[in-house]
């Protein structure tokens, strides 16, 4: 079996367990709530950078090193639901997100993006979440890295390490 092939079948367990999480209909469920839930930014819980509307923590399932996520804390799953506040927020961590991977990991490129529904590519839905991830030439394309084929050369807690040493003070 190719490591693409083991990549997937990782990827598919994880989308189906959120799957199942959901048909249960808890928002105990959710991991991002979870995760918002951790307390302060650490190794363990993998968030680089928090405030009380806004959180970026490393995707557990990157597509590759140094793949960030970016949240609002309030559990809701449209960029319709979010004040004006959170939003501001929100936009504001993603850009300082993009600038801490261009620190740590000095790629080509970005992609900044968001999968809203499964339909959309979206593991779980229900709670919003921006994806930031560098990217290098010739890189798969973004199709390719979205549907999670992806090798990863580097461990979390490194990712974690490189990022949070990276992110800008303040
Ligand atoms: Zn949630």
């Amino acid at each position: 079996m190719s490591l693409d092939q083991l990549w997937a079948g990782w990827r598919h367990d994880y989308v189906t367990a959120a799957g199942a999480a959901e048909r249960r209909g808890t928002d105990d469920d959710c991991v991002f709530c979870r995760i918002a839930a951790s307390g302060d930014p650490s190794e363990d819980n993998g968030v680089v950078w928090r405030d009380e509307l806004t959180f970026v923590v490393l995707n557990a399932y990157p597509y590759a090193s140094g793949h960030l996520l970016v949240a609002p804390v309030r559990h809701l799953s449209s960029l319709a639901e979010l004040t004006v506040t959170e939003s501001a927020g929100l936009w504001e961590a993603t850009r300082t997100a993009a600038a801490a991977i261009g620190t740590a990991y000095d790629p080509d490129g970005l992609n900044i993006g968001a999968n809203l529904g499964r339909a959309a590519g979206a593991g779980i839905p229900r709670h919003l979440h921006l994806h930031v991830l560098p990217r290098w030439s010739g890189d798969t394309n973004f199709m390719t890295a979205v549907a999670g084929v992806r090798v990863l050369p580097e461990s979390l807690p490194r990712s974690w390490e490189r990022l949070t040493r990276a992110w800008p003070p303040g």
